[in-house]
């Protein structure tokens, strides 16, 4: 028999845990999950997870996906690797067209190379009542002119748009990316409950870090979030940090939505992996403290909460630590957002996808990584 044999103690599956099972590998697939029955092949112990899927991160490890520089999103995208992350999208955040276009076009060709699984705009089309991080003076609507230079620069790589469906254009946006294969996540919004109804109806398949730059939910005036969590069509990513959401929140929309509906994602930037001290995000001053990334006001002191340093790893780690079953925790950081953007050659532990694997203690800690088929120099131990 050629390629590898991984006799593992513990295989997490779509259809449950496999206690003593071999995977087979050649090529970067997997060509066989089968009971151990006495086969030899390299022990690996803990648990196996299909490799993780990040959909909304920037960079990591001292590298920004918003770049001309091609190494420098390759490094980062490197860094999240060791971390776990085996298949990730790149997220932009707002910019000036004629700059957006540049970096999209930056990116394309690794898309193609499968660095990335696709680019994931996040803005410029948001709410400045609920920009975030993202610089108010560059938020404008999703005119149909614009969306046309931004998809034909992405060349059919842009897998995902983050946009605020209430603006002037918002719901004709919203129904045409949507007709164009884009997905469309409601994010950085100002909409109510009929508003975000409405971008649901429109095509909207994802809730941008549920929670956060959103109206919170008050019980006469829901917001968006009830309908979120609870809409079928919807797959809400939370940040599991313990920065940007109380763990009882976690607990709530896990329970909720179920994990076959809720995405793990980092949301991390350029400083993730990195020490604390100033960065610059966008064109934004940025102060990293205790891990906590917030815009630094013009008057010296902690802005708004600008993205994070997580990895996907400690996410993981984080909802393991919160009581999530490892299980549930594989599902929502691979399973369910590769399934939720059609990436169907990962997110699971299957014949015929990559040899994409992540392997965690009973702590959810990570400790090694298979990426197509090698072991990766993990970061974590
Ligand atoms: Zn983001």
């Amino acid at each position: 028999m050629t390629g590898q044999v991984l006799r593992c103690e513990r295989v997490v599956t779509a259809e449950g845990v496999r206690e003593d099972a071999v995977i087979t590998i050649e090529d970067g697939m997997i060509t066989g999950l089968d009971p151990a029955a006495g086969t030899a092949g390299e022990p690996v112990g803990g648990w196996v997870l299909p490799g993780y899927v990040d959909t909304h991160v920037h960079g990591g490890g001292g590298g920004d996906y918003p770049t001309t520089d091609p190494d420098e999103a390759f490094r980062a995208r490197e860094f999240h690797a060791r971390n776990g992350t085996t298949t990730s999208y790149a997220s932009l955040v707002s910019a000036e067209p004629e700059k957006l276009i540049k970096q999209i076009e930056t990116l394309v060709p690794l898309v193609e190379d499968g660095a990335f699984a696709g680019i994931h705009l996040e803005g410029p089309f948001l709410s400045a009542a609920k920009c975030g991080a993202h610089d108010p003076d560059l938020l404008i609507p999703p005119e149909p002119r614009l969306l046309d230079r931004l998809l034909d620069a992405g060349r059919g790589r842009i897998a995902m748009i983050t946009l605020a469906p209430e603006l002037e254009h918002g719901l004709a946006a919203v129904e045409r990316l949507t007709r164009a294969g884009v997905r469309v996540a409601f994010g950085h919004s100002d909409a109510d409950e009929a508003g975000t109804r409405a971008g649901i109806e429109a095509g909207a398949t994802v809730a941008t870090h549920l929670f956060n730059a959103m109206r919170p939910i008050h019980h006469r005036e829901p917001g968006p979030i009830p309908r979120l969590l609870t809409s079928e069509s919807i797959m809400v990513e939370l940040i599991c940090d313990g920065i940007h959401l109380h763990p009882e929140v976690i607990r709530m929309a896990i329970a909720a939505a179920g994990p076959d509906r809720v995405a793990l994602v980092t949301d991390a930037m350029i400083a993730a992996g990195l020490a604390d001290g100033p960065y610059r995000l966008g064109d934004l001053n940025v102060m990293v403290d205790q891990g906590a990334v917030r815009l630094v006001n013009p008057d010296g002191s902690a802005g708004s909460i600008a993205g994070s340093t997580l990895t996907m790893a400690e996410a993981v780690r984080f909802v393991v630590g919160l009581g999530v079953p490892i299980p549930d925790a594989a599902r929502m950081a691979a399973a369910t957002p590769a399934r939720r953007h059609g990436l169907t050659r990962v997110g699971e532990i299957a014949v015929g996808r990559a040899a994409d694997l992540c392997v965690v203690d009973d702590h959810g800690r990570l400790q090694r990584v298979l990426r197509a088929g090698s072991w990766l120099e993990t970061e974590q131990a």
